[in-house]
């Protein structure tokens, strides 16, 4: 079949590779995304993904930065004002509150189909092209370009290929790059719940000795819950009765919110520590899950994605900018080298947290304790965290600053 060129293949249409796929098609770069499942476009309103993010300010500015910010449904984005974290054992307790820092909030919660459809309804406009559904079947690169066969047996050329296809990437496979990968003992059981004191504009957070439970407020008095525990307790919670299952989930939240309701489906996700040794090749990269999965205690993951799409961008903007091709090996050393220590330091500070908070001893406890309400009283140390809530602890790439700061 006939060969056609691009600039960059993206493999994964998820929302870190559609992102950076859009954000390199604006910037005159021809792009072809190849997506294994074709995502879902239309929903009824009345129901909820399982599947949502806390996104940061970093990340709202670069869905700003791209135009899709305005687009997505305002009832469907959901702000929140204060998070409010607690431990099981003892008084630790911290609050952050948005108007102790003059801003109007300390992020939004979405729901992931709601940022992959305005992502993907704006590549028409933008130019990216879509092969969907898509299978990779081989593919060959170097500096100078990359050969790409298909399961239906059609190729592409691109002068970059950019794994953008989640944890258990097949361009990661195929290039050979290894992970260190590490199962938690734990496992996420996610639902949508109703909340009888409604959402409060408060992402709660309590750290129990099998896992977390995070409580992400959505519209309509409705929080959708993220509850780490051990994989059997995690298989046990999604098959009880909805009436036992609101019993030990209120439970768990100390009832802070009042009653719980679970509304709808229950479904668990293995959890994993997983990192690339590298994340490129010549000709290739890594971004996003592809290159590093951390425990979603601080819901940081696709957060940390994105910031990988914005450095990419700079990357290859200053690669071409300088006369190189796309897959230039020194241009994507300059994305690694953006990115790779920042995604490692947060993933070995999440992991931290993990077993601080999931190990029972005295002294451990402690400690915790101490933690939380030295942050609570320390005014440099609450700032850092809520620098970090808001994305703004670190030099950020272009794509992920405001206007000004650009
Ligand atoms: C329970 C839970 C809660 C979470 N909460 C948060 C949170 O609050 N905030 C946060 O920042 N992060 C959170 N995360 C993490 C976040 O969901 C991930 O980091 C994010 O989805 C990664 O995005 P991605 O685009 O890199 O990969 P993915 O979302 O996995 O997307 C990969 C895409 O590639 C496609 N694909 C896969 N293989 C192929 C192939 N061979 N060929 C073509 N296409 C392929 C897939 O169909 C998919 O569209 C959470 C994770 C879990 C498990």
């Amino acid at each position: 079949m006939a060969e056609r060129g691009y600039d960059v293949a993206v493999v994964g249409g998820g929302m870190v590779g559609a992102a950076l796929a859009l954000a390199l098609a604006q910037r005159d770069f021809s792009v072809v995304v190849l997506e294994a499942r074709a995502p879902q476009m239309e929903w009824d309103d009345a129901g909820y993904d399982l599947r949502v993010s806390a996104i940061t300010r970093a990340s709202q500015q670069l869905l700003d930065n791209l135009g899709v910010w305005p687009t997505l449904a305002a009832d469907r984005v959901t702000p929140y004002e204060h998070m409010h974290v607690w431990d099981r054992a003892g008084l630790g307790e911290i609050h952050f509150d948005a108007a102790d820092l003059a801003e109007p909030d300390l992020g939004h919660i979405i729901e992931n189909r709601v940022i992959v459809r305005a992502l993907w309804q704006a590549f028409g406009a933008s130019g990216v092209t879509v092969r969907v559904p898509a299978q990779l079947r081989s593919l060959q690169a170097d500096e100078d370009g990359v050969s790409l066969q298909l399961a239906d047996r059609s190729r592409l050329q691109a002068g970059l290929v950019i794994g953008a296809d989640g944890a258990r990437s097949q361009v990661r496979e195929l290039v050979a790059i290894k992970s260190r990968s590490e199962p938690y003992d734990q496992h996420a059981v996610v639902a949508t719940v109703h909340a009888e004191l409604g959402n409060q504009s408060t992402a709660w957070q309590r750290f129990m000795r099998d896992g977390p439970l995070a409580l992400l407020p959505m519209g309509r008095e409705l929080f959708s819950i993220v509850w780490s525990s051990t994989p059997d307790e995690a298989e046990r919670l999604c098959t009880l009765s909805e009436a036992e299952f609101n019993v030990l989930l209120t439970q768990a939240s100390e009832s802070r919110l009042g009653a719980l309701t679970v509304q709808g489906a229950r479904a668990a996700f293995p959890l994993r520590l997983q990192h690339a040794e590298q994340y490129v090749r010549p000709g290739v990269a890594l971004v996003g899950d592809a290159a590093h999965v951390i425990h979603p205690l601080a819901g940081q993951g696709v957060n940390l994605g994105f910031l990988d799409a914005a450095a990419l961008v700079d990357a290859l903007l200053a690669g071409r900018a300088a006369g190189r091709v796309p897959g230039a090996l020194r241009t994507l050393r300059l994305y690694e080298r953006g990115r790779k220590g920042h995604n490692l330091a947060t993933q070995l500070a999440m992991d931290g947290f993990k077993h601080l908070f999931s190990n029972d001893s005295a002294p451990l406890s402690v400690v915790r304790n101490l933690g939380l309400g030295a942050a609570g009283r320390f005014a440099p140390l609450r700032r850092l965290f809520e620098k970090v809530a808001l994305g703004y602890g670190l030099e950020l790439p272009t794509l992920s600053r405001p206007p000004q700061r650009r």
